[in-house]
């Protein structure tokens, strides 16, 4: 015998619906938990920081730009407002290691390869000199650039400041390496030198200071080991992905995975530049800042994006 169709009763219709709402429910929530996974892991919040401007007049009557990032003005030089990084003394790092096997070697202490390797920024070659086996900065020589060009990638160079120890603050033993021509990690000789943290040896330029001060005394032969995922950009040019940046100095750890949140380029006494779209490829550049810095080991790897 057929067995009837049962017809639902409005108890089971009842049941029926709170049961869907009930598995919607669960959906919408693993939903949720997952699209508050992507945002902590696979896309950053490009509203961070919070960035505030104003325009002031210095004492000449001129307008000066102040920038505030998360409320911390930018090269703020009151440790009250931004920490000074705490100094760590390196261990006996600063040896002249060789280079891994798949590196691109960009300088290796010879005429050859700075000929070979780099010119200044006109694309003519350079006149800063090979001085015992070290490339060194040329006072208004402008700044160095590789011919090649590279987006994403490690780096590892070595830099030391002048033994002679000259000026202070900003002016002493001033250089920096440019990732793409365009984003600066600081090179500076802090060692006993006061300056704004987000300026110092390992800071991203006017952006993010460094964890702590690493550096060793004028002369003494340090390095930087850097890992740098390109920033991304629109068809329009807009930003879509930041710049990322690790950064050891003398082996201790000054970036952890920083977020680059805009340009480092000078923009006056407190502010900073954004942004500006360029290609997927630039050169690597160093900076004459009109010190006699010594660079060493220059050697590249490209990475993924
Ligand atoms: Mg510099």
């Amino acid at each position: 015998m057929e067995k009837p169709l049962s017809v639902p009763t409005p108890q089971t219709s009842i049941y029926l619906m709170k049961k869907i709402k009930s598995h919607f429910q669960h959906l919408a929530f693993v939903i949720a938990c997952a699209t508050s996974t992507l945002s902590c892991y696979g896309q950053e919040d490009m509203t961070k920081p919070v960035i505030t401007t104003e325009i002031k007049k210095d004492s000449d009557g001129k307008d000066v730009t102040y920038m505030y990032l998360d409320g911390i003005k930018v090269h703020e030089t009151d440790p009250a407002k931004q920490a000074f990084p705490a100094i760590v003394t390196p261990g006996d790092t600063n040896k002249c290691a060789a280079p891994p096997s798949d590196a691109i070697v960009l300088f290796d202490g010879s005429e050859k390869a700075l000929n070979e390797n780099w010119t200044d920024n006109k694309g003519v070659p350079s006149v800063w000199k090979v001085v015992d086996g070290a490339l060194e900065c040329v006072k208004k020589a402008g700044y160095i650039q590789t011919k090649q060009k590279f987006g994403s990638c490690q780096v590892h160079l070595e830099w030391a400041s002048p033994a002679k120890v000259q000026g202070d603050d900003q002016g002493r033993g001033n250089s920096g390496v440019f990732l793409m021509s365009y984003y600066e990690v600081q090179i500076l000789d802090n060692y006993e030198n006061t300056t704004y943290a987000d300026g110092q040896a390992g800071a991203l330029y006017g952006r993010k200071k460094p964890l702590v001060n690493v550096c060793r005394k004028p002369g003494e032969w340090q390095s930087y080991d850097i890992i740098f995922h390109r920033p991304l950009f629109d068809t329009a040019g807009k930003i879509t992905r930041r710049a990322t940046f690790t950064v050891l100095h003398n082996g201790v750890l000054i970036q952890d995975h920083t977020i680059l949140s805009g340009g480092t380029g000078w923009n006056g006494p407190h502010a900073a530049s954004e942004y500006q779209a360029h290609p997927e490829k630039l050169p690597f550049t160093m900076q004459d800042h009109g010190n006699p810095v010594r660079f060493r080991n220059i050697w590249l790897r490209e990475l993924n994006d």
